[in-house]
């Protein structure tokens, strides 16, 4: 997802009490706990978009802590709008690329990863730009606590089974995997859309879910 440039975005992230300070960034790891004012378990979602996902899901969890990570500027600033118009103490963001995600989090810090309607990369030259492929897999391993779980959904077939096939040789195991979410009672459970997720299961298409563990 790419939203036009919108001017500003940058400065309102800047100054927005909700996003992690880019400058403070490399003083994260380790220090999540502070962050938040206690030491709940700390669920990210990497690619969140506008953030619609991460927002009923803090809403629903209050005793969990969420951090959203987004690329673009433009798309991170409709996460901090919804945020002021409902506040979520439970909630942070953060703009930057997830190639850095070791940078921000440290070992084992992270209870659980969230991984929505990820981008295709489709050109097998840009593989390793895939969230779910090896070399993401690679940094998960190092930010996610040993018995911490991924959860990965998209619609999109062909870069759902690139992901299943990058566990083996990454060292990952499935514990779930459906290739038709909705129709997936046990895990539709807690189900929660995301915007993207919204957008293809209302056109019919069918939604892809892995859990994952090493
Ligand atoms: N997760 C949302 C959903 O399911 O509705 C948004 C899905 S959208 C297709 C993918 C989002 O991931 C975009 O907003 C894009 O900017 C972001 N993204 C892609 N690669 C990223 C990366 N390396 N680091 C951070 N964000 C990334």
């Amino acid at each position: 997802m790419r939203l036009r440039n919108i001017t500003g975005s940058r400065e309102v992230i800047a100054d927005s009490a909700y996003v992690v300070k880019e400058a403070s960034l490399e003083e994260c790891p380790g220090t999540w706990r502070e962050i938040f004012g206690n030491s709940n378990p700390i669920h990210i979602e990497i690619g969140m978009g506008k953030g619609k996902f991460l927002h009923a899901m803090a809403k629903e969890h209050p005793e969990i802590n969420y951090v959203g990570i987004e690329k673009y500027s433009s798309v991170l600033l409709r996460a901090i709008q919804k945020m002021e118009e409902e506040e979520l103490p439970n909630l942070k963001f953060i703009r930057m690329d997830a190639e850095d995600i070791t940078k921000v989090f440290g070992k084992g810090e992270v209870d659980r990863i969230y991984l929505n309607f990820s981008d295709p990369w489709p050109k097998d030259r840009h593989a390793k730009r895939r969230l779910p492929s090896r070399q993401f897999l690679a940094r998960y391993d190092i930010i996610l606590k040993r018995d911490g779980q991924l959860e990965f959904k998209t619609d999109n077939r062909e870069l759902f089974d690139f992901a299943v096939e990058e566990l083996e040789p990454a060292g990952w195991k499935a514990r779930a995997i459906s290739y038709d979410l909705h129709k997936d009672e046990a895990l539709m459970v807690g189900n929660i859309m995301t915007e993207y997720e919204e957008k293809f299961s209302s056109m019919g298409n069918p939604i892809c879910k892995y859990i994952i563990y090493r």
